[in-house]
């Protein structure tokens, strides 16, 4: 095992990792930069550097910065979490390249390999495993996107291949559409992911986001851990994330379960890794289900992420795996300890991000000083955050505060723990997402689990 663990990461994610380590008896190292002195993950860890100034890109995203680091802390591996560094393939095969020290992440050839949208189709087509239809090369100009329309049928999404969290997706709903779309879409891949090329794929319209869990090691043991519904998205990002679906019978849980097991031994993955797929018909509504309505789901790829993500919490409360400690125990070359049979479903989670927003003013962020902070407790509510009262939340990074996760023996369960938990979460000083968690613990449609990706922004009248 390890001794030292560099963590390339700030916040609840780079707490989370350090206490993985905790428990295994590495010792930690944090990075900060100039806006987080004071912050939670320095606080954490046993030791901390600053690798400069408050914007990341001068900062968490300079990697060599982060390896010089690691080498003059002893550090003899680095875990990048998510975001920043966590999906980049070059900063993976730099750290691979750098002598003593370890990438605690997929090889970067399967991450390059999957990290691309395009060539991730193909791989997982090549599987066996169906995809959202569409194009497995990038598009040239409107004229083939023209055509692509003709043949999927409007509407068509074009989508930036190295986009995520839907920017760099533009749903084209007629040919009069697409010009202005792909302009559109190649520049917000080109500003925000440094990658102007983009592809085409049908665009479903009210499907459900279902992404599977799986853990990898390098003796060729692959597993998954079930699945998480993210379909309650504002804008195709994730609002609440849940475990296990309320909208897949078990038959289609261990189709998808499969699929994705087989697509990630394809690509010579190992490491923890998230296969989503878009799943349309499913037993979303349990009414139709009760008219004696056949509703049998049909599911397709959509990506992969190559990283630890936010919401594997959830999937962590629902089979007791603790998957980071995982992801370093597989990066130390240890064995999988447990078959895939192990693996059992047990109670309902749902995590809720709790962020500077004010839901009131189109979500926007309400950077400021956490005057009053005091989380929920007791039984059934986990807290992963990296925040104390007074702190300030800053502009700088992601808005999210905290992550609150919430177990019950079942989702009716879970919901009622939830609404205990969430009306004891008291925050002054920023607005947050916690009176907008609330109301939706009202919702007739996501109590009973029939949302999806699109439901939310319908609801608020968003664009679509
Ligand atoms: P991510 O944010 O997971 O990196 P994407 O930007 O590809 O990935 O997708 C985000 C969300 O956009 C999905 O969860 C889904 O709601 C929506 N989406 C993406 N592709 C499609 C599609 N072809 N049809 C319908 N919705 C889609």
């Amino acid at each position: 095992m390890f001794e030292k663990v560099l963590v390339a990461n700030r916040g609840e994610i780079a707490v989370r990792v350090m206490a993985a380590c905790e428990e295994l008896g590495i010792g930690t190292v944090a990075v900060y930069s100039d806006a987080d002195r004071d912050a939670g993950h320095v606080e954490y860890a046993d030791e901390a550097y600053n690798v400069g100034p408050a914007p990341a890109s001068e900062s968490y995203l300079d990697q060599e910065a982060i390896v010089d680091v690691a080498e003059r802390a002893g550090a003899d591996a680095i875990h990048p979490g998510y975001g920043f560094l966590a999906e980049n393939a070059e900063f993976a095969r730099h750290v691979e390249s750098t002598d003593g020290v370890a990438w605690v992440g997929p090889p970067s050839d399967a991450m390059e390999t999957l990290g691309e949208k395009t060539n991730a189709r193909t791989v997982m087509q090549a599987a066996g495993v169906p995809v959202v239809p569409g194009t497995t090369e990038p598009v040239a100009d409107a004229d083939e996107v023209r055509a692509l329309g003709e043949e999927y049928g409007y509407p068509i999404a074009i989508k930036a291949e190295g986009g995520g969290g839907g920017r760099g997706m533009k749903i084209v709903r007629s040919e009069a559409e697409v010009a202005d779309a792909l302009e559109s879409a190649k520049r917000e891949g080109e500003a925000y992911f440094g990658n102007d090329s983009v592809y085409v794929e049908k665009y479903l319209e009210s499907p459900k986001h279902i992404e599977v869990q799986v853990l990898a090691d390098r003796h060729g043991n692959v597993r998954h851990l079930g699945e998480r519904d993210c379909s309650l998205q504002r804008r195709h990002q994730k609002v609440i994330e849940e475990a296990p679906s309320p909208a897949l019978d078990d038959d289609l849980r261990a189709e998808i379960g499969e699929a994705a097991r087989r697509g990630v031994s394809e690509a010579g993955y190992t490491n923890a890794g998230t296969v989503e797929f878009l799943v349309e018909d499913t037993v979303a509504s349990k009414t139709q289900r009760a008219d004696g309505e056949a509703v049998d789901g049909e599911f397709y790829f959509m990506e992969v992420n190559t990283r630890i993500q936010v919401e594997h919490t959830v999937s962590e409360e629902v089979t007791g795996i603790d998957i980071v400690r995982w992801q370093l125990r597989v990066a130390a070359g240890e064995k999988l300890a447990f078959d895939q049979d192990d693996v059992e479903i047990d109670g309902h989670a749902i995590e809720y991000r709790i962020n500077a927003e004010n839901p009131a003013a189109d979500f926007a962020p309400t950077p400021g000083q956490l005057t009053t902070y005091r989380p929920p407790a007791s039984i059934g509510v986990r807290l992963d955050h990296a925040v104390a009262q007074g702190d300030e939340i800053g502009g700088d990074y992601d808005s999210m505060i905290a992550k609150l996760i919430v177990s019950g023996d079942d989702r009716d369960h879970c919901l009622e723990r939830s609404k205990r938990a969430l009306e004891h979460f008291a925050v002054e000083g920023v607005h947050t997402t916690i009176p907008f968690h609330r109301l939706l613990l009202d919702d007739e449609t996501f109590v009973a689990g029939e949302h999806t990706t699109t439901y939310l922004d319908r609801e608020l009248d968003d664009d679509v």
